[in-house]
């Protein structure tokens, strides 16, 4: 069998078509323009290409980007000091702090920082905690992207057995209690799973969130599962240049699974899609008007 390739790129941009529409209609009805901060601490290349994408997606579907570069030298208060800035600032409706930060600052404090409200990256504890209780909430963009794409192939989750390697704040726990809340039966395994292969193998949804190029093998998808790959890992290929692969070997789980994302091409542009639709959410929600469905 080989797998039904789940097109990211396609639903992304269907996804950001949906939210300039909105947009629009938010401007034209409210004279609301939503905007996001996004702040970058440092020169790391990957963060700067990451935060360049996003700036841009951000003014392609109508909304304000509002951008803040600031030296790898800043000290955690002066980070601080911005965000409450932001926080205070009714034009900005969304933050989004590039990680990683600079060795001197405690991510953990700046997350806590971000207004909940404009936590457009579901990475506030009020927010990671609202998700775990089942409550209305800004989720990680990226879990709810990797949603989508399962339910691109499957009408529902209910009842299926779904694995997530990998148990991150960001991705592999965010991604288990979104999973929780469409019914799926959920195991989360990480670095210290016994005979991950085996666990694997049960799993009609397997996601991937490792950071370890291609380490999923195609002997550990269960035929004609759904794998859905969060990996972005640069790899050096054989004439000495580099390239982009998943944290699955795509070339083998392709062979085996019913539906398979692609990397590059999966789970990126949906990262991005939705946070242009976290970012409306949020401006809906601070003007007190119903959240468009998208
Ligand atoms: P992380 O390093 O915070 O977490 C990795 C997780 O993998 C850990 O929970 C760890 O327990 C698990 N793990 C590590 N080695 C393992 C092993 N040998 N067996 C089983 N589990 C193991 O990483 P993260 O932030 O969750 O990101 C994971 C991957 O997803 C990275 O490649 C990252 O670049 C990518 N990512 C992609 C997007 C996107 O938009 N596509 C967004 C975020 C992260």
């Amino acid at each position: 069998m080989t797998a039904q390739i789940i097109d990211g790129k396609a639903m992304a941009s269907g996804l950001r078509t949906a939210v300039a529409a909105e947009t629009r209609r938010l401007a034209a009805a409210h004279g609301l323009t939503p905007g996001l901060a996004v702040v970058l601490v440092g020169e790391n290349p990957a963060s700067k290409a990451y935060v360049g994408s996003k700036s841009r997606a951000v003014v392609e579907v109508g909304m304000r980007p509002l951008d803040f570069p600031l030296p790898a030298t800043t000290s955690a208060n002066e980070l601080l000091g911005l965000i409450g800035e932001l926080n205070g600032d009714a034009a900005v409706h969304g933050i989004l702090v590039q990680l990683p930060l600079p060795p001197q600052i405690d991510a953990a404090r700046i997350i806590a920082a971000v207004d909940p409200a404009k936590d457009v990256d579901g990475f506030h504890p009020l927010n990671a905690g609202r998700l775990a209780s089942g409550l209305p909430a800004l989720a990680p963009c990226t879990p709810v992207g990797c949603i989508k794409l399962a339910k691109a192939v499957h009408a529902s989750l209910s009842g299926l057995d779904a694995v997530v390697i990998g148990r991150s704040n960001i991705v592999g726990k965010p991604l288990a209690q979104l999973l929780l809340a469409e019914n799926a039966t959920v195991t989360v395994a990480h670095s210290r799973t016994r005979d991950l292969a085996g666990v694997c193998e049960r799993a009609d949804l397997l996601f991937a969130a490792i950071g370890r190029p291609e380490f999923v093998r195609g002997g550990w998808v269960k035929p004609g599962a759904t794998v859905v790959d969060v990996g972005i890992n640069r790899v050096t290929a054989a004439g000495g240049k580099s390239r982009i692969v998943g944290d699955v070997c795509f070339a083998e789980a392709r062979e085996v699974a019913g539906a398979i994302t692609p990397v590059p091409g999966g789970v990126g542009p949906m990262t991005i899609a939705c946070l242009l639709a976290n970012t409306l959410k949020a401006a809906c929600m601070q003007a007190a008007l119903p959240v468009p469905e998208i």
